[in-house]
């Protein structure tokens, strides 16, 4: 008899697809092996899937929620204490925490310098199934892992590995403090999932987009104000428009989720003296914008940068999503359903917009 195997959907290079099956690995001490059940097609796949980011080949796919096939030896509890056991659902980070290395071991866990020591591996190589655009996926010993409560669906599970709790980290990193007021550049997946955990700490929120669904969508989510970039189609108008909300003086933070290079040195105009923007959407390190570094010294702006999060993050954003499960529509920000075969489809459909935050869904 055979061993059982997996398929995975291959990039070989930016905007292809090719199907490869692999024999399902046996996983390792530490390891679990996964069945996943949905990944979504995040905002960074779609620049690696343009060819604007440093990997140019790999099995895309990282936010998803995934059921134990197998567990290695030695693997009983999850990184809260649950006990583990085929067919719980389960969560990961998307990437490696070593705790050897310098950025581990200075406390930046989020920085660890083997974070995709396997993400980018040729499926070829020992255990094959590096991405979520597959029937399974491998977590790594030195990845956490958590266990995923029953009340929260599935679709909702598969987000919370990278959009929703990158959000939750950011704004814990620009310390957002209730009654402040906060612009939200961007309303796609993170900026939806920004605007909750805002809410829920009591900021004020001013949300920009320019696409009809995401803008009711953030008024389902909370948002305060809103600005129109149809509306408002010039900088600034947008900037005069935060000005006359706050009384001429600015917002408190703003946060980039937009990944457009010009949202940045148009965000920094939203703040008033001493405001503070955390940086967030941007992730390609070869598209620029025009920006005269002065404003922010003139000005006393900070700015922090956030990629990836501390892992135990996952589990703070797991139980924040069951706290606020009926209060916020989690659930509609995952739009599209298409199964393995559709990978390609589904990645052009969110880069035309077509679709917010497609899923793939491996078993359908
Ligand atoms: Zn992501
Ligand atoms: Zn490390």
């Amino acid at each position: 008899m055979g061993k059982e195997m997996g398929r995975l959907a291959y990039m070989p290079k930016p905007g292809e697809i090719e199907f490869r099956e692999y024999e399902l690995p046996e996983p390792e001490r530490g390891a679990i092996l996964v069945e996943v059940i949905n990944a979504n097609v995040c905002g960074s796949e779609l620049h690696i899937w343009r060819g604007h980011h440093p990997i140019k080949r790999a099995v895309l796919g990282h936010e998803m929620v995934g059921r134990v096939a197998s567990l290695g030896e030695g693997v009983s509890l999850d990184n809260a204490g649950n006990p583990l056991k085929v067919g719980d659902r389960v969560v990961a980070p998307y990437f490696i925490t070593c705790m050897r290395c310098r950025a581990c071991r200075s406390g930046m866990f989020n920085l660890c310098e083997n974070v995709y020591k396997f993400w980018m591996q040729d499926p070829d190589i020992f255990p094959h199934f590096h991405g979520a655009f597959s029937t399974h996926y491998y977590i790594h010993p030195d990845q956490f892992v958590f266990k995923v409560p029953d009340e929260i669906p599935d679709k909702v599970a598969a987000s919370v590995n990278c959009a929703i709790t990158q959000v939750f980290y950011g704004i814990d990193k620009i310390e957002v403090k209730a009654g402040e007021l906060v612009v939200v550049q961007g309303c796609g997946g993170l900026g939806l999932n920004a605007i909750a955990i805002l809410k829920e700490r009591g900021a004020i929120v001013i949300a920009v987009d320019g696409v009809e669904g995401r803008l009711s969508m953030a008024k389902r989510f909370g948002a305060d104000y809103i600005i129109d970039i149809r509306e408002f189609p010039t900088r600034e108008e947008r900037i005069k428009k935060v000005m006359d909300l706050t009384d001429n003086w600015g917002a408190d933070v703003a946060i980039e989720l937009t990944g457009v290079p010009d949202a940045f040195a148009e965000g920094i105009l939203y703040l008033h003296p001493g405001g503070r923007y955390l940086q967030m959407g941007n992730v390609s390190p070869d598209l620029t914008t025009v920006f005269a570094p002065g404003i922010l010294t003139r000005r006393s702006i900070k700015v922090v940068s956030v990629v990836r999060y501390d892992p135990w993050y996952l589990w703070k954003t797991l139980e924040f999503v069951r706290a606020n499960l009926h209060k916020y529509p989690f659930d509609l920000l995952i739009d599209r359903e298409f199964p393995l075969d559709k990978v390609k489809e589904a990645l052009d459909s969110s880069s035309t917009r077509s679709s917010t935050r497609p899923t793939i869904k491996p078993g359908a």
